[in-house]
């Protein structure tokens, strides 16, 4: 390899090997994996069943497109994904990634209003928030450094209005604020309201109150609007249920799914399209796809995936740990000024930072305790667009057991420890 090749992951440890919550690098030293991954791997790594799928698949047939063939487990998988979901969706457009699943949702929708009269275009979305690195998705993204420089491709956009907190002590739009949003772009342009219920990267694990949910269906019925809901990190078990607006009793029109499809085995996402949003017509006859969308293999193990979630109640444990984490997480953050009280559902958990401006500028601490962490032998993510929403996600697999509980727990007081002697 040349030297000045950057491969991803450069300068970071080696990888060798995964099972449940342990990884294993070239060195032999061993990680808890406490962010399981970028909050995907719900299953752990290393389940027998899901590399059963995997390889049984590959060694069947790894691709045919859409085009030329259907495929059982394409359509075993559109099927379990609606089974899920529940009453009012009509299909499931698989992706690659949460990304493409966005920009599925966000041509949908305008393709919804084509035949509308005036010029209904405008996606409010919120600030913070993050819907993926695609430029439509970025676009609608409420995160300014993974847009930075990206102002040539983003500005031809002016569909995204990103809705900002008015109020200083809280970080997501409150309804008031959504509300005077409809009002300055006029009811009439509005084509989506496009919400994280829970955020990750961007907010850190804030969640939308279900009050605030239930107004925006309210104010997206009014406008004649549609609600996409992004449940890429909070779906499929992650947030102590099989998505996370569920509790609201809210019925979003389009659904974007990711992440915890395939619990990181393969690449894919996935777009649920609500009967309303194109009434007599399929959304995959508008040609939506890439070349590898809805391919054998992504969707076998996908499926394998969605089975075995099913079968071991892994929403319900999610939840059930996730209290238990939770309430851990919030005697450790008491014994830190720099940290405030955990936040997030199930286990899509974060522990928030508190820091002063010039400390932020200087080092963010979020940054500081990952690094700390990774030292005592545990993966953690930071989250947060600004020092307001800076935080470490502490989501670790659905599957987590006991030991693997105790070991994170250890290794974060650890490196609270060596960060609590400098900050
Ligand atoms: N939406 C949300 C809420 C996400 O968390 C992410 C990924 N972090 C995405 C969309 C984009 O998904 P992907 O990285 O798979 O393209």
């Amino acid at each position: 390899m040349s030297p000045s090749t950057t491969p991803p992951g450069a300068g970071r440890p080696v990888a060798v090997h995964g099972r449940g919550a342990r990884v294993r690098d070239e060195q032999g030293r061993e990680f808890i994996d406490g962010s399981s991954g970028a909050i995907c791997v719900n299953l752990g790594h290393g389940v027998p069943e899901v590399l059963d799928a995997l390889r049984s698949q590959a060694e069947r047939i790894t691709f045919v497109h859409r085009s030329q063939f259907a495929h059982a487990a394409v359509t075993e998988l559109s099927e379990e994904i609606l089974s899920i979901a529940g009453a009012g969706y009509r299909e499931a457009v698989l992706t690659n990634s949460g990304s493409e699943a966005t920009e599925t949702a966000l041509r949908l929708a305008l393709h919804h209003h084509a035949d509308a009269p005036g010029d209904r275009s405008v996606v409010l979305t919120q600030r913070p928030s993050y819907h993926g690195m695609t430029a439509g998705a970025l676009a609608v993204s409420g995160h300014p450094s993974r847009r930075l420089g990206l102002d040539a491709l983003l500005d031809g956009s002016s569909a995204a209005v990103p809705v900002s907190p008015s109020h200083p002590e809280g970080l997501l739009p409150d309804l008031t604020d959504w509300k005077e949003a409809f009002d300055r772009v006029g009811p009439d342009r509005v084509a989506a309201v496009l919400v994280e219920p829970i955020g990750g990267a961007a907010s850190g694990a804030q969640e939308i109150p279900a009050d605030v949910l239930r107004g925006l269906r309210a104010l997206c019925d009014g406008a004649g609007a549609l609600l996409v809901m992004d449940e890429v990190m909070t779906g499929f078990g992650r947030a102590g249920a099989w998505f996370a607006h569920l509790a609201s009793g809210v019925q979003p029109d389009l659904v974007i799914t990711g992440k915890g499809l395939s619990a990181g085995y393969t690449p894919i996402g996935a777009c649920l399209v609500g009967a309303g949003v194109l009434p007599g017509r399929s959304a995959t006859e508008l040609a939506f796809g890439h070349t590898m969308s809805g391919n054998p293999l992504s969707a076998a193990t996908a499926l394998a995936v969605l089975r075995y979630t099913r079968e071991r109640g892994l929403p319900e444990r999610a939840r059930k740990v996730g209290d238990v984490l939770r309430q851990r997480l919030s005697a450790l953050a008491a014994r830190h000024p720099f940290l405030g009280e955990p936040r997030g559902r199930g286990l899509l958990l974060a522990l928030p930072v508190v820091q002063d401006a010039d400390g932020y500028r200087e080092h963010p601490l979020n940054r500081r305790i990952c690094t700390a962490a990774e030292a005592a032998g545990l993966i953690l993510y930071p989250a947060g667009i600004d020092r307001a929403a800076q935080s470490v996600l502490v989501s670790p697999p659905l599957t987590v057991d006991d030991s693997e509980l105790e070991d994170l727990l250890l290794r974060l007081e650890a490196a609270l420890e060596t960060v609590g002697r400098t900050a």
